[in-house]
């Protein structure tokens, strides 16, 4: 690779130059949601940072494989090993079967990520479809002796892997600290040690997703899942995990245990997160009253908001802030982004504009070098965006004549623009629906004229292919007496 890209590593609390342990293959692994409710902001951040990260790897020339879990069993309530799985309470208070609260809410978490222009991942796999990986997996952490069985239930044995390895060496916490802190909470007589962790639950006779294994009728624990399903797809070491700063304790902490007791290697050579949002200064919670998800940000029906913003806004307000920095929410603060963005979008459809002139002005060379080394000093966008105004002002000046840039540069400024923009960014120009369906009716006019055309060539093949496509993309095509209709799923 011609460029030197520094990722700051959590496990190293420093940046380190970025060498995949097979390139140009790249594996990364991100936590993805758990499936029980509408996505927010603090699902739109770690999506739109490892978009960022596997956009930007992807240019650069990698092979990514990407996996992004869906979580849809064994997260408890407490993000611990008591209380009821998430799902099946949204499942029983709404009396449906858990597979549809998680069939529900992953498509509308689709839906939301489409629309904020995040790329699917390489592969998306579900907890509940690994769990003879996940079983596999506690046989040998229970071989190595990190763990035990426990009236059906299975635990790793957090003191016993302390003294050989460190738990708590991602986070910075000391086993010792976390005993003190812990000693006292009792009830759980099931376990040796409070901060044991499930990797099996027996399942108590009213939970309803439950699977046999010889421990019990139960399901897994949490943590257990991406350790299983990162090793399935992407090999027991890889390279990048990432995640928000949340999981650092005790969930990732926790998949390295596993890793570590189940195939005796660390497993991921770069740790990832991103910081958290908060909201006017607040920590963002249902029990809050803060709590906006992205649908109500499109549409703007929330007492904080006073209108609705894009999805490109809401995307371009969080990559002005690096993803390892605290970024604050407020109506004002996406006010400010959503003109940001405008100018920016403007500046980027005049260059199209623009005329060349027998000399330049201003250095577009330089300009696209600055873009370059902000990505690679660990994915800086907030500096990427500050050079991108830089461009703007040039743009904008070239326009009004105060300025100039040959031809060479206007190509060059031109290609910075739409790779930084378009393609690392990822922001996209947006229209509003009427004016999309206005264009969209002229063109598939033209499709269907096309395709009828081939019918009556007796191309059927061709005829069926635009219908199959058309179809992928949303638009069901029906073919009628009077010809053909088509409308938007
Ligand atoms: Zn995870």
């Amino acid at each position: 690779m011609e460029h030197k890209l520094y990722i700051h590593n959590t496990l190293s609390r420093k940046k380190e130059l970025f060498e995949p342990i097979s390139s140009p293959h790249v594996g990364m692994y991100v936590c993805g949601p758990t499936v029980y409710g509408d996505a927010h902001l603090g699902h739109a951040r770690p999506a739109i940072t490892f978009d960022l990260v596997f956009r930007y790897l992807r240019h650069l020339g990698y092979k990514v494989r990407y996996v992004r879990n869906i979580t849809d069993v064994g997260h408890l309530e407490n993000d611990a090993d008591a209380g009821e799985d998430k799902i099946a309470k949204k499942a029983r208070l709404d009396q449906i079967e858990p597979m549809e609260v998680v069939q529900y809410f992953s498509d509308r978490y689709h839906r939301d990520m489409d629309r904020l222009n995040v790329l699917s991942p390489s592969i998306e796999p579900r907890a509940s479809g690994h769990i003879i990986e996940q079983i596999s997996m506690i046989d040998s952490i229970l071989e190595s002796g990190m763990a035990y069985g426990s009236e059906g239930s299975v635990y790793f044995d957090v003191e016993k892997y302390n003294k050989q390895y460190h738990y708590g060496k991602l986070s910075g916490r000391v086993l010792e600290d976390l005993m003190s802190n812990t000693r006292e909470l009792d009830g759980q007589n099931e376990k040796h040690n409070p901060f044991d962790f499930a990797l099996w639950k027996k399942a108590q006779p009213e939970h309803i997703m439950r699977w046999p294994s010889r421990w019990s009728d139960g399901f897994p624990g949490w943590h257990l899942e991406c350790s299983a399903m990162s090793a399935r797809y992407l090999g027991e070491r890889f390279d990048i995990h990432g995640g928000g700063m949340d999981l650092m304790f005790p969930h990732h902490e926790s998949e390295i245990a596993q890793s570590v007791a189940a195939n005796h290697t660390d497993p991921v050579k770069y740790w990832m997160h991103n910081n958290m949002i908060t909201i006017n200064g607040q920590k963002m919670g249902k029990s809050l009253g803060n709590f906006i998800t992205l649908g109500e940000f499109f549409s703007g029906e929330h007492s904080s908001l006073t209108k609705a913003y894009s999805a490109m806004t809401i995307r371009f307000f969080i990559l002005q802030a690096h993803y390892r920095s605290t970024l604050d929410f407020s109506n004002d603060a996406l006010m400010a982004a959503e003109k940001g963005l405008d100018r920016l979008m403007k500046a980027w459809a005049t260059l199209e504009k623009l005329v060349p002139s027998a000399l330049s002005t201003s250095d577009v060379v330089k300009l696209k070098n600055n873009c370059y080394e902000a990505m690679n000093d660990d994915f800086n966008s907030p500096i990427v965006i500050a050079n991108l105004f830089e461009g703007v002002r040039i743009i904008n000046s070239v326009h009004d004549k105060k300025e100039s840039l040959t031809a060479g540069d206007l190509e060059l400024l031109r290609e910075t623009f739409n790779t930084f923009i378009g393609e690392i960014l990822g922001l996209k120009q947006e229209e509003s629906s009427a004016q999309n369906n206005a264009g969209l009716e002229g063109v598939m006019q033209l499709v269907l004229e096309l395709r009828a055309n081939a019918k009556a060539a007796k191309d059927f093949a061709t005829a069926d292919k635009i219908r199959n496509e058309l179809t992928k993309i949303g638009i069901s095509v029906k073919d009628t007496k009077e010809g053909a209709t088509w409308s938007l799923d």
